[in-house]
């Protein structure tokens, strides 16, 4: 699983009035039996930004990042024989893990996705893997250090031979060694599902590689030592309707397993409460949820009225999802279609490239599950803080100025094209558009344009079906985008703008970072006037301008995006309701 790729700062400091310790602990919850503990523990108060808001109270789960182990073992006299017989013994070990994994993927997930623990199962076995070990511990290291230098050798030698598949075999055999690794300090499996029970997750930092394998169903809140509202973590627990606090700084270890509340709203994480605490909080709490269900109640009955301003101004409301399983969710919300598809997630939760057929697959699923709404699909948006392991991206100083999304996609013309021959295809199966991230000038459009005339032209060649009239978009998430918008509106049918990007680029200003999230609600402006800009671009071509980053559920905005004459406004699915009324309220 990959580290994320920005490089580790110093972590912000939150307000709080105990410190310990601390480090996030493991990426699986630690042992428990999910039940809360005795309120016993050292009081402690967190503050931090509410980025998803709500009231919880829970255990709390720290979590790791999953390559604890790696590198050197404690320092300590080691003796080949006995070395060799605790790689032999993590060895076997391995093998049954791999093997368990193997038959749930094939059982939870499918043959294709099951194959990876297959050429696990392969790797593990290398014979001359195996030798370099031995190797190493005959010359004196201990297991764990042997396996590292092998593990080194091997992926540098990999990586080096410059072909995509080779370079996905170097990170199966880092995940096989972290796996040896893991046995050998004693720590429980990464993905042991033994534990149950509800938990607030605790974490330094979640990537999007590590929120996708979350056993989300049983997450009742995050609370993360660093982040932002923008973060895509906080986009997920928005998009679960589940309360989040972000950029608290570091919670002390010792708060692992204690029961908390999880007040997001006040912005407040409080350990080991009082008990008179504990019972105010589940009163307040009773009575939010009880106010909120009324709400609900009243806001559904605008489903299927149409969201038109009292001016007659008509904007769609559109859900942003990342998966199939969102979609019913969003029906049920009442929505307009699927604005944004955040395709990267898929790849997200896989060891390897996916093939063309898997990802046909699920965007019709996803196309024919939306019943004939529009569903517009965002091609690749990796790189960044969106990192994937199998495209072994370079290392950078700055990965959101880096080599992502659209730049990485036109570096890889076979694996962008797989992608777009997946969306064209599923396009005959409902309403379809696809959407490029990260488009910072006209001719970066009529490269990928090109492109996807090309997959058309192969489409037609072997008489598969496709929409011919399928929208093409970009995003309008870099300044560059708004500034050209008048030459890329000739290009394209519509403009979605990802203010999440925007801001951050127009502002200057780490999305990811909570010492800036005051400063980018003070200074919405520029973004605004940006887009503007773009909306008078496609309005002037005849095309349509959506919104799909996070103002766009922001109800102060509303009003301002229906005087620009936005066309469509996508939020996450918990908030698809609240925006409806929101439009219903504005002049
Ligand atoms: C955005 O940048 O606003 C956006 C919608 O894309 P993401 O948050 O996935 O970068
Ligand atoms: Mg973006």
């Amino acid at each position: 699983m990959a580290e994320n790729n920005r490089g580790r700062a110093p972590l912000p400091v939150g307000e709080h009035c105990c410190r310990g310790p601390g480090g996030a602990g493991s990426l699986a919850p630690r042992e428990g039996d999910g039940t809360m503990r005795n309120i016993t523990g050292k009081q402690a108060v967190y503050r931090g930004t509410g980025a998803s808001g709500g009231k919880v109270c829970g255990t709390l789960r720290f979590f790791r990042r999953p390559a604890a182990g790696r590198g050197s073992a404690p320092a300590r006299t080691v003796s080949p024989a006995v070395e060799l017989s605790r790689l032999r013994q993590a060895m076997a070990a391995a093998r049954e893990q791999i093997a368990a994994l193997h038959r749930r993927a094939l059982s939870d997930i499918g043959r294709q996705e099951a194959e990876i623990f297959e050429i696990h199962a392969m790797l593990l076995e290398d014979e001359d893997f195996g030798e370099t070990v031995a190797g190493g511990i005959a010359a004196g290291k201990s297991a764990e250090d042997a396996i590292e230098a092998a593990v080194q050798v091997y992926t540098r030698m990999l990586r080096e031979l410059d072909d995509p598949y080779l370079s996905a075999r170097a990170a199966d055999i880092r995940d096989i060694a972290d796996r040896l690794l893991r046995i050998l300090s004693g720590e429980a499996q990464e993905d042991d599902a033994s534990e149950s029970g509800s938990f607030i997750l605790v974490a330094e930092d979640l990537s999007p590689s590590q929120t996708v394998l979350l056993d989300k169903s049983r997450i009742l809140g995050f609370v993360t030592f660093g982040g932002s509202s923008n973060s895509h973590t906080s986009i997920l627990a928005r998009a679960m309707g589940i309360p989040a606090l972000v950029g608290v700084g570091q919670v002390s270890g010792e708060a692992d397993g204690q029961t908390a509340l999880l007040d997001a709203d006040a912005g407040v994480l409080t350990v080991c409460p009082g008990q008179d605490e504990l019972e105010a909080f589940r009163r307040e709490q009773a009575r939010e949820n009880d106010a909120a269900r009324r709400l609900e109640q009243s806001r559904r009955a605008l489903i299927g009225r149409p969201s038109v301003t009292a001016g007659g101004h008509r904007m769609l409301i559109y859900a942003n999802i990342g998966e199939g399983a969102e979609v019913a969710r969003a029906l049920a919300d009442g929505a307009d279609g699927v604005g944004l598809l955040r395709s990267e997630f898929l790849y997200l939760s896989l060891s390897d490239y996916p093939g063309e057929e898997v990802l046909f697959d699920a965007y019709r699923q996803i196309v024919s599950g939306m019943q004939g709404k529009k569903v517009v699909i965002r091609t690749l948006d990796i790189g960044a803080d969106k990192q994937i392991p199998y495209f072994d991206l370079p290392r950078e100083e700055n990965p959101a100025l880096g080599f992502r999304a659209v730049r990485l996609c036109l570096a890889r013309e076979p694996v962008f094209k797989t992608q777009l021959r997946a969306i064209l295809r599923a396009s005959a199966f409902g309403n379809a558009a696809v959407m490029i991230p990260m488009i910072v000038s006209a001719d970066e459009v009529r490269r990928c344009r090109r492109l996807f005339d090309e997959c058309k032209a192969e489409l037609i060649c072997q008489g598969v079906d496709f929409d011919a009239r399928m929208e093409f978009g970009i995003m309008v998430e870099t300044p560059a985008a708004a500034v050209m918008s008048d030459e890329i509106s000739a290009e394209v049918d519509f403009f979605s703008v990802g203010t999440n990007d925007l801001a951050q680029y127009t502002l200057a200003a780490d999305r990811q970072n909570p010492l800036l999230t005051d400063l980018c609600a003070r200074n919405t402006e520029p973004v605004l006037r940006l887009i503007d800009q773009a909306a008078r671009a496609i309005h002037g071509r005849g095309g349509w301008i959506g919104i799909c980053g996070e103002m766009a559920a922001d109800p102060r905005l509303t009003q301002r995006f229906a005087d620009m004459g936005i066309d469509e406004l996508s939020v996450s699915v918990p908030h698809l309701l609240a925006v409806r009324e929101q439009v219903l309220r504005c002049r």
